[in-house]
């Protein structure tokens, strides 16, 4: 059974943050954020972060580097955020490089997604923190939700003709939180647009209705969303997904 099972619904819609709510309201959409009454134990928004809170930026920053030394992070490509107690969270501010970030190249945002903390005025959250936003609010029990950009989840995503694409039954599955014999395993693909808040609602929509067979998520010609209960946890999916990936372009390679 997938860790993602657990998911619960997420709520009726909401604002976003600031650039976010205009390119939302451009765009006609909302996204779901996080009903207040089902929250998990890391929920209750502050408008400042609890000082006795680890701060995860540090962390995101490793990650970050690592991801972009294996062209996953090319450019200021993709984004990674965690989430903190009070449900708020900690995402990559826009036009950063993941390769040289620094803890002042991050926003927290409100569950909801207005703008907490900006260190800097430079800082600011990119459009795509309203697909983090709509993780979170599906999976409460998601504390990291870490989105990449890599050549073989591009590659893979058009050769899929329908909205489905089917990983291997191999013992890296597993990675994943899949541990049946033989599993059938489908990756939840959604179209790409350029008002990052639509596919933020399609993501939403779809996972209030159905629970994912795996806890991420594939966008056409863009790459993939991952999440776990903490930044480690998100970071080996990531790993896993990516292998499998190769797994399966390399197969299609020797077939
Ligand atoms: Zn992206």
């Amino acid at each position: 059974m997938s860790s993602a099972s657990s998911a619960s619904s997420a709520s009726a819609s909401s604002s976003l943050g600031s650039q976010d709510a205009s390119a939302s309201a451009a765009a006609g959409v909302t996204v779901p954020s996080i009903d207040p009454r089902s929250i998990d134990s890391c929920s209750q928004d502050s408008s400042t972060p609890d000082p006795s809170t680890p701060d995860p930026r540090p962390q995101l920053i490793h990650h970050a580097h690592a991801f972009h030394q294996r062209g996953w992070m090319f450019g200021t490509a993709g984004n990674l955020s965690a989430k903190l107690p009070d449900g708020s969270f900690w995402i990559t501010a826009s036009g950063c490089s993941k390769g040289e970030l620094t803890p002042l190249q991050f926003v927290r945002l409100s569950a909801t997604g207005e703008l907490l903390t900006q260190p800097t005025p430079a800082a600011k959250p990119s459009a795509e923190a309203s697909i983090h936003q709509a993780i979170y609010a599906c999976f409460p029990e998601a504390c990291a939700c870490y989105h990449v950009h890599s050549v073989p989840a591009t590659l893979l995503s058009n050769r899929v003709v329908d909205d489905q694409l089917a990983l291997p039954a191999i013992e890296m599955i597993k990675g994943l939180g899949v541990w049946n014999e033989n599993p059938v395993v489908k990756l939840a693909l959604f179209p790409n647009h350029l008002q990052v808040p639509r596919i933020a609602e399609a993501i939403a929509a779809q996972f209030r209705e159905q629970t994912p067979d795996v806890p991420a998520c594939l966008i056409r010609n863009h790459g993939v969303t991952v999440w776990g209960a903490s930044p480690e946890e998100a970071r080996n999916r990531v790993e896993v997904i990516e292998f499998l990936f190769q797994y399966l372009l390399a197969g299609q390679l020797y077939s």
